[in-house]
């Protein structure tokens, strides 16, 4: 079959405008980290719903054309990168809210909806969906669900794996796999969803999802402290978790060079001096009753030093403002540090491997380097200058050679994508990737969906 007859044949099935070609689908950027290249597949489909997605899928099935899952595109790994002779299949008229349940507190939705618009939905509702992160407007419920999204609020509520109660797939051959209980509990098998949930679009395209969602915080207490070192900073943590009981939901760790860029003039306003060690955002969800123990415990922390200086938000606006601090990423590719890592690492060994990374990334002519993250998690984010082919392998070497040693990872939440492949043996054993291949082989023999992704 040519391939304008292929293409007639999707376009019978999603309709003539469900099918973007030429210049319309060169004018799409390639993926968020790469704005100015365009995306190189043959057609961009845009299914409806579940069904459309399967006889898309059955039909590429059969006349042997590979598929890559696009969301939002926010995705940091190169995971919607496609090559000329593959169909991206889009979720981007997915994008219903079915259902929200107040008293069982869940909500049903396209994959192709935000993050924001579920947010959206659930305060609507009176109710909280916790996921946060930076890329709320565009990034898609099928995208975090793929890349087991992690975010802000980990500490609290988890990754994105513990908000699905339900999914409905498709598998590379078009058979719907559906399992959209709105059960927390449902121990009869496998658990066929976890199938889907951070294998990024390499085991089925998600088209469903059933969320759970949780009752809306009573309020915040949040502050920006400086502290000796990133070890007090974890001790900081530890008290908060004790005197809050598991309500700590956010703490992200800022080192200075990051915490300066991001409030150099006309950016955040800074609301400490600029020489401390260590920062870090602290938030809580408590009722308005419980700021003044808050204070009084980073007081406590204070008069032994463990905390420097503190500053508390006394209202919405400040708090935003501190998380401006945090959020405006931006900002690191506007001073042309662009190159994003996602690593873990045990907190214990945080403070170690940061001095040493900073040594080794210092020395390495051209580079410039900020180091970030939601600490809390043990989810370090760097961010680097591009260099050429041997500079940015020096710096790779600086980041990631550590972590097997340390017993961390080469991707925190980001994912595996076509970025880091050749990363995956310092974080996963060869047994670990042969039981992968097992079962991508089982549900994918062929290899169409989201092929080379992970590995
Ligand atoms: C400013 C910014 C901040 C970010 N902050 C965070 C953060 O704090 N935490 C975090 O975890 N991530 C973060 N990210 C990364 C990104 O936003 C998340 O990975 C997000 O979940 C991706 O959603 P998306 O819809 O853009 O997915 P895409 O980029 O479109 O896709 C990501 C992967 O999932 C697959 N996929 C997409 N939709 C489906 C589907 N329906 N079915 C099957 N496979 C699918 C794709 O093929 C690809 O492999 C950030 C990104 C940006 C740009």
């Amino acid at each position: 079959m040519t391939d304008a007859a292929f293409l007639d044949r999707l376009a019978a099935i999603v309709g003539p405008s469900g099918v973007v070609t030429g210049d319309e689908l060169r004018g799409r950027s390639a993926n968020w980290t790469r704005p100015t290249e365009p995306c190189a597949a043959l057609a961009l489909v845009r299914p409806r719903d579940t069904g459309e997605t399967s006889a898309v899928m059955a039909a590429c099935h059969e006349a042997g054309v590979a598929i890559v899952p696009r969301g939002g595109a926010t995705g940091l790994v190169d995971g919607t990168l496609c090559a000329p002779d593959e169909i991206t299949l889009s979720t981007e008229r997915m994008t219903g809210i079915e259902a929200v349940d107040p008293l069982g507190m869940t909500v049903v939705v396209g994959t192709g909806a935000t993050i924001e618009s579920v947010q959206d939905a659930a305060a609507a509702a009176g109710l909280f969906f916790p996921l946060d992160l930076g890329a709320r407007g565009s990034a898609t419920i099928g995208g975090a669900v793929s890349t087991n999204a992690g975010g802000l609020r980990v500490l609290r509520y988890g990754m994105m794996r513990e908000m699905v109660l339900g999914l409905e797939a498709v598998l590379a051959d078009g058979t719907v796999v559906s399992s959209m209980r709105p059960l927390i509990k449902n121990n009869t098998g496998l658990d066929l969803k976890q199938l889907f949930v951070g294998t990024e679009g390499t085991l089925g395209l998600v088209t469903r999802a059933v969320l759970r969602l949780r009752p809306e915080p009573a309020g915040y207490a949040t502050a920006l402290i400086a502290c000796p070192g990133v070890d007090d900073g974890a001790r900081v943590l530890r008290a908060a978790q004790s005197a809050f009981q598991g309500r700590v939901s956010s703490f992200e760790g800022l080192w200075p060079d990051f915490y300066r860029l991001m409030t150099a003039p006309g950016r955040a306003t800074p609301p400490l001096g600029h020489d401390y060690p260590f920062y870090a955002i602290i938030e809580i969800e408590c009722v308005t009753e419980e700021a003044d123990r808050f204070l009084g415990l980073l007081d406590g922390l204070m008069d032994d030093g463990t905390i420097l200086d503190a500053a508390i938000a006394s209202s919405e606006e400040q708090r935003r403002g501190m998380w401006r601090i945090r959020d405006r990423v931006e900002h690191l590719n506007a001073d042309g540090i662009e190159r994003a890592f996602d690593v873990s690492v045990p907190l214990s060994r945080m403070d170690g491997y940061v001095r040493g990374a900073l040594d080794r990334l210092a020395a390495i002519p051209g580079c410039r380097a900020v180091v970030y993250g939601h600490i809390g998690d043990n989810n370090l984010h760097w961010n680097t200058t591009r260099l050429d082919a041997a500079g940015n392998a020096a710096i790779d070497a600086a980041i990631y050679t550590p972590l097997a040693e340390l017993n961390g990872s080469v991707s925190a939440e980001h994912g595996i994508g076509l970025e880091k492949r050749g990363k995956l043996p310092l974080s996963r054993s060869p047994e670990e990737i042969a039981a992968m291949r097992l079962v991508k082989r089982a549900l994918d023999p062929d290899n169409r969906l989201n092929p080379g992704k992970i590995f």
